[in-house]
């Protein structure tokens, strides 16, 4: 018999603390653990910490010792929790991660943000990792420990680096034993040089699916602190209600338009291959959750609501009454590409080109002033981007007597967009 693999993937706040981890072991004993790959996130909120961690090594090095040192006793904690006697080994594994880290301090001198920001926050996954499969050791867990980096293989875009498929796919079946279950990393991997890289922020599911996609997986799924997909964002919305089964192109669309449940880039890889993907709560592991797969569209039927908060809205006319015409779009878009603005929507008339961006690498002011040379342009800062698929008009008085005012509107079959303020 051929022996399938499950893919497990646990995120941050499944992780954040000693009650986190013993949870995880409680989810495994429910559900089993043989042949199964376990990726597991940097614990709770630390990649954000190890994100302000590189930038106090650029803009405040005087702060960064005393940052690290935070980070470490946030880890120590969680050790001081979990184990008693054999706490000794853990707590070495800690100390000469960060060492090495210091030490990476040390010694660089790169200037080069992305690659460094790379190299640090990575260090989230690899103490998240040991911790975890300590702990999973000490329960009795037949488990083996896998560097991700020897597996997942990209190009040197750091912060938001590109798969290189078929290396990584040999890659993963010459270190994955068939019969074994392992405990390594989501959102890291390497480059040709051998330097960690990242997948891009909360790419972790990407890595699920990456392995999955490779070892031709049972199923993957997804533990989070939700029982599922949800129609709406329990953030902003407090009916919400739990989507049993969506098709991947459905989910694909729910990830595009801003759900923030599943990363994007981690439905099509399970699509080509048709391995379903569960989500579920590691609250309840025994409930249902959320089955994405290819027969059903989405069940049950009912509208699905998606923010965006804080976008930016632009208005472009011509400064000389002339209509809008291909040469302007083109070059509005050279634009939006070269201040890497992320287009959530845009809506032309004859005098008019309005687009919604994200402002996600804080180039508007630059990009304006360029704009400002040919166009007259609006600006509107902190709009929110509303978007709901399957829509009926009850849905769209909810938005539209949300007592915000809103400043665009565009329809297609199955989705309504508004851009509010
Ligand atoms: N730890 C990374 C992040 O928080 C990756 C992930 O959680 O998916 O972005
Ligand atoms: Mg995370």
């Amino acid at each position: 018999i051929k022996i399938k693999l499950r893919i497990f993937k646990f995120g941050g706040a499944s992780v954040k603390d000693a009650d986190g981890v013993k949870n995880l072991y409680k989810v495994l004993s429910q559900t089993g653990y043989k042949d199964t790959i376990i990726l597991v996130s940097a614990m709770g909120k630390m990649t954000n910490s190890f994100e302000e961690l590189v930038n106090f090594y650029f803009n405040d090095n005087s702060k960064t010792l005393i940052h690290l040192k935070s980070i470490k006793n946030f880890h120590q904690n969680i050790i001081n929790s979990l184990f008693d006697k054999n706490k000794e080994s853990v707590t070495l594994s800690l100390k000469n991660n960060l060492y090495e880290l210091e030490k990476f301090f040390n010694e660089s001198n790169s200037k080069n943000y992305s690659f460094v920001y790379d190299q640090v926050v990575s260090y989230g996954e690899i103490l998240s990792t040991t911790i975890i499969f300590s702990y999973l050791k000490i329960k009795g867990l037949d488990i083996s420990f896998l560097d991700a980096r020897k597996c997942i293989k990209t190009d040197n875009y750091y912060r938001d680096s590109n798969l290189d498929w078929d290396l990584t796919v040999k890659k993963i079946k010459k270190q994955i034993k068939k019969g074994r279950s392992y405990v390594t990393q989501g959102f890291i991997g390497s480059d040709n040089k051998g330097n960690t890289t990242t997948l891009g922020r909360e790419g972790s599911d990407y890595s699920a699916s990456i392995f999955a996609y490779s070892l031709d997986a049972k199923d993957v799924t997804i533990w989070k602190d939700v029982p599922g997909v949800l129609n709406a964002d329990p953030r902003f919305f407090s009916d919400t209600t739990l989507l049993t089964n969506i098709s991947y192109s459905e989910a694909i669309e729910l990830a595009f338009y801003g759900a923030s449940v599943i990363h994007p880039k981690t439905l099509q890889p399970l699509q080509r291959k048709d391995i379903p993907l569960y989500v579920k709560s590691f609250l309840n592991p025994n409930m249902n959750g959320t089955t994405v797969s290819r027969e059903i569209k989405i069940k049950p039927m009912i509208p699905c609501f998606i923010i965006k908060p804080n976008q930016t809205l632009l208005k472009l006319s011509s400064l000389d009454f002339s209509f809008i015409v291909e040469k302007n779009i083109s070059e509005i878009f050279e634009l939006l590409d070269k201040f890497q603005m992320k287009v959530d929507m845009i809506q032309n008339s004859a005098i008019s080109f309005s687009v919604c961006v994200n402002n996600k690498y804080g180039r508007l002011r630059d990009l304006v002033k360029q704009l400002n040379t040919k166009f007259k342009v609006e600006v509107n800062e902190n709009v929110d981007l509303h978007t709901v698929r399957h829509f009926d008009q009850k849905a769209i008085d909810k938005i539209k007597n949300n007592g915000k005012k809103i400043l665009l509107e565009q329809r297609t079959n199955q989705v309504v967009q508004f851009v509010t303020i």
